[in-house]
């Protein structure tokens, strides 16, 4: 379960190398990591931020 999809951020090509097979490009992760479904941390990420809002 390591489906590490990125994306060539000069073409907009899709792969799971870390380097355009087209261009060359080093690839980025489409998502932000603080946004991945797969972060266990998230809910506390998103706890403290609440908690934090509130106290202001
Ligand atoms: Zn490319």
């Amino acid at each position: 379960m390591n489906k590490l999809l990125r994306r060539c951020p000069v073409d907009g090509n899709y792969t799971l190398q870390k380097q355009c097979p087209k261009c060359g490009t080093q690839t980025v992760s489409p998502h932000p990591p603080k946004f991945s479904p797969d972060d266990k941390y998230i809910r506390y990420r998103l706890a403290a931020r609440y908690v934090h809002d509130k106290s202001q």
